[in-house]
């Protein structure tokens, strides 16, 4: 694969930086995680909300003080004329990254550089399997030590730390609750639940991420279901008492949940209709207000 990287296109072995960078050293950077998929019918690729991915990375580049050189058009171009040049027609997942290339402390001045790194990835699988969650003992960072809605790479030691004990439990997915003893998310993926029909989700005020996924399944919910999302303050006990409770995120998607703790969920007939949909919308096949697909 050629990545972008230091403004020229590269191959892997030549994508390389200091050791003493505090990207390396202290997890500085924001980044994105993007999923294009091929569209085999029509022959063409479908980048999913790039225009959202880009404005977050550069809102996580300005929240951090992050000094680069790099506009919204300007990386645009970048991404699709990666995808071009690596002549990708597959499913690909994207790394967009702002990273510290130099030496530096974590409080450097210095402008960051874009790396671009394509990867061939699974195409979607309507039959995911269900997975098993757990409460992790772990809080959320939040907004007034680390916020979640910047999407920087040392956010994910908070995440590390609640993947690695459920995981040792013997549980596929950890959930955590934030510094108000609220449900927030999972360590890479936002969380919905349905009840009696109607749809609910931690609001963004809950110690989340801005997931762009999450904002697919509003609209989805909205446009197609003619429902509103509830987005609320939402308690550990209403996941118990929840039907159906299921992940979504550009890695996972939409994952169903099949417990959480000592609760099991019978059913799942809402999410398998969301994550119908869903897949029509990633392949471009339906439009959806507010959201944008783009054509290579
Ligand atoms: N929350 C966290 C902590 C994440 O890392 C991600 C993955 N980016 C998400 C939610 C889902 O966000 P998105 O739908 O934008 O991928």
């Amino acid at each position: 694969m050629i990545y972008y990287f230091r403004n020229e296109f590269v191959e892997e072995s030549s994508a390389r930086i200091s050791v003493l960078s505090p990207s390396v050293q202290y997890g500085l950077n924001v980044f994105e995680g993007i999923r294009a998929y091929y569209n085999l019918e029509e022959n063409k690729i479908n980048v999913v909300e790039l225009n959202s991915h880009i404005y977050r990375l550069l809102e996580s580049a300005k929240f951090l003080n992050i000094k680069h050189s790099y506009s919204f058009t300007f990386i645009r171009n970048a991404i699709w004329d990666t995808i071009k040049l690596n002549n990708l027609n597959t499913d690909i997942y994207l790394r967009v990254v702002l990273l510290f290339d130099n030496s530096g402390s974590w409080i450097t001045q210095d402008e960051a550089t874009l790396l671009i790194v394509p990867f061939n990835s699974s195409p979607f699988n309507i039959l995911k399997s269900p997975l098993s969650a757990k409460i992790s003992s772990w809080e959320r960072i939040n907004g007034r030590s680390l916020p979640p809605r910047i999407k920087a790479g040392a956010n994910y030691l908070n995440s590390r730390l609640a993947q690695q004990e459920v995981k040792s439990s013997g549980f596929d997915m950890a959930i955590f609750l934030n510094s108000n003893g609220f449900v927030s998310e999972a360590p890479g993926s936002c969380i919905f639940l349905i009840k009696n029909g109607e749809f609910y989700t931690p609001s963004l005020n809950s110690s989340i991420l801005g997931s762009i996924t999450r904002s697919i399944v509003i609209n989805i919910v909205d446009q197609i279901l003619n429902k509103k999302v509830f987005e609320l303050n939402l308690e550990r006990i209403d996941f118990y008492q929840a039907n159906e409770v299921f992940l979504c995120g550009t890695a996972i998607e939409i994952t169903p949940i099949k417990s959480l703790d000592h609760i099991v969920y019978e059913e799942d007939t809402l999410t398998r209709k969301i994550m119908k949909v869903y897949h029509d919308f990633i392949l471009g096949k339906i439009y959806l207000n507010n959201s944008e697909i783009f054509d290579l």
